[in-house]
């Protein structure tokens, strides 16, 4: 499995333009398609990644900018979970072939944000997703990575950043293929580190799939 060409993702963002339903656009508020058609037209496939060390492959369905932002934003901090199913399928496409054949994972898991964010809102965006994602790739999707209290990688020093979180494994995983899915991938420091922590708990592969990825490498995000 590799990352896709220009016209897979282009393809990828076509289908959130398609799949993603509801009552009101997440990015401007108008009521109908979520996104509505003028926000749809104004997302950007993200630019392609060079995976951080020990991740086999790094996909990532949007530019973290613009209208990508603040779509992946509202999931983020607004509790906007209508957005799950659209950027899930469409974030599931990145992975599979029409016939899901080049699908290298035996199980989907995610990276967790920090127990404060958890309990601040009560739910954890990146699970959100990555069980709607196994779900369309008929995976299991169970916890495996624990991350230590401290503060969330957003805002801090891009220094601290590059650092990462501290991750650790729950349980041996020897010889599992991983997609460990994320909500935004910024400096690759916590696909990093959450790479590492699996990899020593027997991991054959990890593979990191994003709904969106900041358009400079180590762009900071306030
Ligand atoms: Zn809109």
């Amino acid at each position: 499995m590799g990352v896709r060409s220009r016209s897979g993702v282009s393809q990828a963002v076509r289908s959130v333009r398609l799949v993603l339903l509801g009552v009101t656009c997440p990015v401007c508020g108008a009521p109908g398609r979520a996104p509505c058609v003028s926000c749809a037209g104004r997302l950007r496939p993200a630019p392609s990644l060079v995976p951080p060390p020990g991740v086999d492959a790094c996909l990532a369905l949007l530019a973290y900018e613009g209208a990508g932002r603040e779509l992946v934003a509202r999931l983020k901090y607004r509790n906007h979970r209508a957005v799950v199913p659209g950027l899930a399928a469409a974030m599931a496409s990145l992975v599979t072939g029409p016939d899901g054949a080049d699908l290298d994972a035996d199980l989907v898991t995610w990276m967790p944000t920090t127990p404060a964010r958890r309990r601040q809102r009560g739910y954890d965006q990146a699970e959100l997703l990555a069980r709607a994602v196994a779900r369309h790739l008929h995976r299991p999707c169970p916890r495996l990575l624990l991350r230590r209290p401290g503060p969330p990688q957003t805002g801090r020093p891009l220094a601290e950043r590059h650092r990462g979180p501290q991750v650790l494994a729950l349980r041996r995983v020897e010889g599992v293929a991983v997609l460990l899915v994320d909500d935004v991938v910024t400096s690759g420091s916590s696909a990093r580190v959450s790479a590492q922590a699996l990899r020593s708990a027997g991991a054959r592969s990890v593979v990191v799939l994003a709904a969106a990825r900041t358009p400079q490498p180590g762009a900071v995000l306030h």
